[in-house]
């Protein structure tokens, strides 16, 4: 698996453009914003075959240019979860929220926890990750060790949750189950915002993480 990293929108999110290196076949993980910038990208590599665009979560610096990237490429929406339809249907809330130009969003697909979806020859697993939103999902590609980890952990912090429908301790519940759980702790973190990680680093020196710490 190949990627690139298009960071968009007032809050730098972290799009991802990732690709199976054999089939080219291409998913576009959330695009928040700026489509002319991921158009741009994309069309310097014109040999990739874009396939879907895959969701974590339905805040509108993750979905903003979702909706106009699928009829441009003509390709299907999936995720998030049906969990995050709050947010999905108040986009205008959103809008005041975050202060983001309001998009139209209709995905084809919610996905469910432990679903497997493919990019060419490689698959991603879906796990379920409540707390930053009520329906949160990661990525997990478990062949190169990289877990696209959405709005729930970052490079020494985790997802917010002083949002409506947040939940610290769901959030928690999430990191233990869904990643701090994974077999290797060799495993790379791309997270929805800022900089690339590990799950060894976090363990080792996320503030947020010192429950698990203290346990090992
Ligand atoms: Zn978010
Ligand atoms: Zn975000």
């Amino acid at each position: 698996m190949n990627y690139i990293i298009i960071p968009v929108t007032n809050f730098s999110q972290n799009c991802y453009i990732i690709w199976c290196k054999k089939t080219l076949h291409t998913a576009i993980i959330d695009p928040g914003g700026e489509y002319k910038k991921i158009i741009n990208v994309l069309a310097k590599n014109k040999n990739l075959h874009i396939k879907k665009i895959l969701i974590t979560h339905g805040h509108l610096d993750h979905i903003g240019a979702a909706y106009i990237l699928s009829k441009i490429y003509k390709v299907p929406i999936l995720g998030p979860h049906k969990k995050d339809i709050f947010w999905i249907k108040n986009i205008k809330l959103q809008k005041e929220i975050f202060q983001l130009p309001e998009c139209i969003f209709k995905n084809n697909i919610w996905l469910e926890h432990n679903q497997i979806i493919f990019v060419g020859n490689f698959f991603l697993k879906i796990y379920h990750s409540p707390g930053h939103t009520p329906g949160h999902i990661i990525f997990f590609n478990k062949l190169n060790n990289i877990l696209f980890s959405g709005d729930i952990i970052f490079k020494g912090s985790i997802g917010r949750t002083d949002l409506p429908k947040s939940n610290y301790n769901d959030l928690l519940n999430s990191i233990k189950n869904n990643i701090l759980s994974l077999s290797s702790n060799n495993i790379t973190i791309l997270p929805g915002h800022g900089k690339i990680t590990n799950i060894y680093q976090e363990i080792l020196s996320n503030p947020f993480l010192k429950f698990y710490k203290n346990k090992i």
